[in-house]
């Protein structure tokens, strides 16, 4: 058992002033219980918490971590931003080479506008939609997690085609009534809900679904989007925020390439520091303000040193390094459902590239509530077997676990060495 005292004492005296002790609330631990650890550094593909544990990170800060933690290449080009100044609230030469970047990787990006965070990429893409195309409904899927912004917090009302219903206090009927939430990977919802209902400004998807766990668009899913958004006028938003850059140069574009109209990135593009963007066709991109009349804009969007940290995570991620981690996500996936088959432990490996995760349920996993259907005890008793042993995963069994190009072959053994006592764990309460 790691010690875990400098961890709670400090999750008690976060408490004391910050809502549920956390930032953001998976960090809570709330659906594993214990105490969730504090973390005062990371090297590679270790993390370290206050009370000295070192963990093996199968987090890497939700993959924008995907050369590992201070990779040298990302701490040069961030010290020497810092060296220049941090933020002038004007335009800067690292901005215009990150949006090159982009653009140069994936091919549907014409324009691009960097922001500070996945939400506001989503919540921006939604909105120029709507200013674009004239019209107010947005649909959705149930599972699909595009940030917090309020449209797209709707949870799925009854009957295949109806309109979204608040999914959390503080989102109003009114907001949640212009988006349409479907069951993911079904065509035949899609084609319903663009019968019955006229007024869609677009549709928004996950690139692959990671956020429910990995579940993959069904061969030809996100093609025939993208054709039933064309026959209906409707934008089609490919959400790459987790995906992009991280499966290939190109995203999940780069497996999948399926023309959208507007796409959305963040985590790995800020290497670690706040840094996101939407971008896509031209003629839709020229409705942002200050070229059109739809309006966006941020204080800090274009930080120097999130440009910084996103260009020299962009520039290090070469086929060697997409290699690495495609690799490690290969043996580590693999080792975990060996062990939990070893185990006796009813379990079902997805895998998307380089995505995966484990749903503690033996039926193949297509939509969300399938999703719902997996043994969450077992992932909880398997997760602290693990912590235990110095293996950080997601503290849900509903998010991806993450992998690096900094996992060689001594961190990869070291889950390797874990998962035998976790499997067990995760059986001696199925
Ligand atoms: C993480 C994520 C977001 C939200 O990004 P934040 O930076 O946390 O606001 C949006 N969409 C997807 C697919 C994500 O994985």
């Amino acid at each position: 058992m790691s010690r875990t005292q400098n961890s709670e004492d400090l999750f008690a005296r976060a408490r004391q002033i910050v809502p549920g002790g956390v930032n953001s609330p998976v960090r809570a631990f709330g659906a594993v219980g214990g105490t969730p650890r504090f973390m005062a550094e990371g090297q590679g593909p270790y993390i370290t918490d206050v009370d000295g544990n070192r963990y093996v990170d199968l987090v890497c800060s939700w993959g924008p971590m995907i050369l590992g933690h201070r990779h040298p290449a990302v701490v040069e080009a961030v010290s020497d931003a810092v060296a220049h100044g941090f933020s002038y609230g004007t335009a800067t030469q690292g901005e215009v080479e990150l949006a090159e970047q982009i653009v140069a990787r994936v091919a549907p990006v014409k324009k691009v506008r960097l922001v500070s965070s996945g939400t506001e990429a989503t919540m921006s893409a939604v909105r120029l939609a709507r200013g674009f195309t004239g019209r107010s409904k947005v649909i959705k899927f149930a599972g699909c997690y595009h940030g917090h912004v309020d449209a797209l917090l709707a949870s799925a009302g009854s009957g295949v085609v109806t309109f979204g219903l608040p999914d959390t206090p503080g989102v109003t009927g009114a907001s949640a009534a212009d988006t349409i939430v479907l069951p993911y990977n079904s065509v035949e919802a899609v084609e319903e809900a663009f019968r019955v209902g006229a007024d869609v400004a677009c549709v928004i998807t996950e690139a692959c679904p990671a956020n429910m766990g990995v579940v993959p668009p069904r061969d030809g899913f996100n093609a025939r989007l993208r054709e039933l958004c064309t026959a209906n006028g409707a934008l089609l938003i490919v959400d790459e925020v987790l995906t992009g850059f991280r499966v290939s140069s190109a995203g999940w574009y780069g497996l999948d390439p399926v023309e959208a109209d507007l796409m959305t990135f963040g985590k790995v593009m800020g290497g670690g520091l706040p840094a996101a963007a939407f971008g896509g066709r031209a003629d839709v991109m020229a409705n942002l303000a200050p070229e059109g009349p739809v309006y966006q804009a941020g204080t800090l969007s274009g930080n120097p040193l999130a440009c910084a940290a996103g260009l020299a995570t962009l520039r290090a991620l070469d086929d060697a390094a997409y290699e690495r981690v495609d690799a490690a996500a290969l043996a580590v996936g693999q080792a975990a459902s060996e062990a939990l088959a070893a185990a006796g432990v009813p379990h079902r490996l997805q895998r998307a590239g380089s995505l995966f995760s484990i749903f503690f349920t033996d039926a193949e996993v297509t939509n969300f509530d399938e999703a719902k259907t997996q043994n969450t005890a077992a992932f909880t008793a398997f997760f602290h077997a693990m912590l235990d042993q110095g293996v950080y995963l997601p503290p849900s069994a509903y998010e991806a676990w993450f992998l690096s190009a900094a996992h060689d072959d001594e961190a990869l053994n070291r889950v390797a060495e874990a998962l035998p006592a976790a499997a067990k764990a995760a059986a001696a309460v199925l």
